[in-house]
């Protein structure tokens, strides 16, 4: 692991747009030897720097087990984002991390593993997703529900076609409102939860999206038989340092930034209590 207070210089080694307001970047460390041995857990983040603009967090989207490859998936909201979004490939930033817990792939072996993403939600839970099936054996049943506003909205469209033409995962697409073509599922994200199978007892839930859909899931979720352990998500609060110093994103003992970003529903319910 690198010096989590120095940013160290990366390239942007590709960029591929994913709707109007997201693309994702592979990022490059300039050090080719601190390229080759980064790593990092799926659901950690990086704290990343646009000369000029500042700092912020980025989940990793991509997978430890393709080692070559350092991908953010970032929407378009404010500052930072947007200068990010004018850079071109070959532009450097600076990179902070890995920061945060991330998921605990290996208290996951031997589990059947239910993702459930939304929106913007589904780059943390596309690192633990390609974790997951680049190992495929050491997992039961994967099953991924995803949904976006629209058609337009769904992040990762080629990947979403190479996870539906797979025999060993079951994938369901969903969209809040259709647009013309579009022939797959209209509703929220807890509709699907009726066109297939669940078995609450065997399987970690992996919830990723706006709050308001994280609430709907995971009431319905925890209806349905989930223990609240078994429910996991990532907490993305306003935060700044990435490494529990500076008291941002800190509720009562816990820094989000450090003991989180991913917790499972018990320890939210307890935090926010
Ligand atoms: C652990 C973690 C992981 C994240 N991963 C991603 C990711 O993979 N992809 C991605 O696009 N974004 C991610 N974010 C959010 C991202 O950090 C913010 O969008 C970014 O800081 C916005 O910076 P800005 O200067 O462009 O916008 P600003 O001008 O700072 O803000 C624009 C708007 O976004 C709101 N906002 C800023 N940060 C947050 C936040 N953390 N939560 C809710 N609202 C916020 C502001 O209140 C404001 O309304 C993550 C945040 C955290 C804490």
């Amino acid at each position: 692991m690198g010096d989590l207070f120095l940013p160290e210089v990366a390239r942007i080694a590709s960029m591929r747009d994913e709707t109007p307001d997201t693309r994702t970047f592979a990022l490059r460390l300039r050090d080719d030897r601190r390229h080759d041995s980064f790593s990092f857990r799926p659901g950690q983040f990086l704290e990343l720097s646009v000369f000029g603009f500042g700092e912020a967090p980025f989940c990793f989207a991509s997978s430890p087990t393709r080692p070559d490859s350092i991908e953010t998936t970032v929407r378009r909201t404010g500052q930072l984002t947007n200068a990010l979004h004018t850079l071109a490939v070959g532009d450097e930033v600076g990179l902070r991390g890995p920061c945060g817990n991330g998921f605990d792939v290996e208290a996951a072996r031997g589990k059947d593993l239910l993702f459930v993403g939304g929106g913007i939600g589904l780059p943390p839970l596309r690192g633990l997703i390609w974790n997951v099936l680049d190992e495929r054996d050491r997992f039961g049943r994967i099953q991924i529900l995803y949904g976006a506003r629209t058609p337009t909205d769904l992040v990762y469209k080629d990947e979403l076609r190479t996870w539906a033409a797979r025999g060993d995962l079951e994938l369901l697409v969903t969209v809040d409102r259709g647009e013309s073509g579009w022939t797959g599922n209209v509703g929220m994200v807890p509709t699907l939860f009726d066109k297939t199978e669940l078995r609450p007892a065997t399987t970690l839930a992996y919830v990723c999206g706006p709050p308001i859909m994280i609430k709907f899931v995971v009431q319905d979720l925890l209806m349905r038989g989930f223990a609240e352990e078994s429910v996991i998500s990532t907490l993305e609060r306003m935060m700044q340092c990435g490494v529990g110093k500076c008291n941002h994103c800190a509720i009562g003992h816990c820094y989000i930034c450090r003991d989180g970003p991913v917790f499972n529903f018990k320890q939210i319910r307890e935090l926010v209590e």
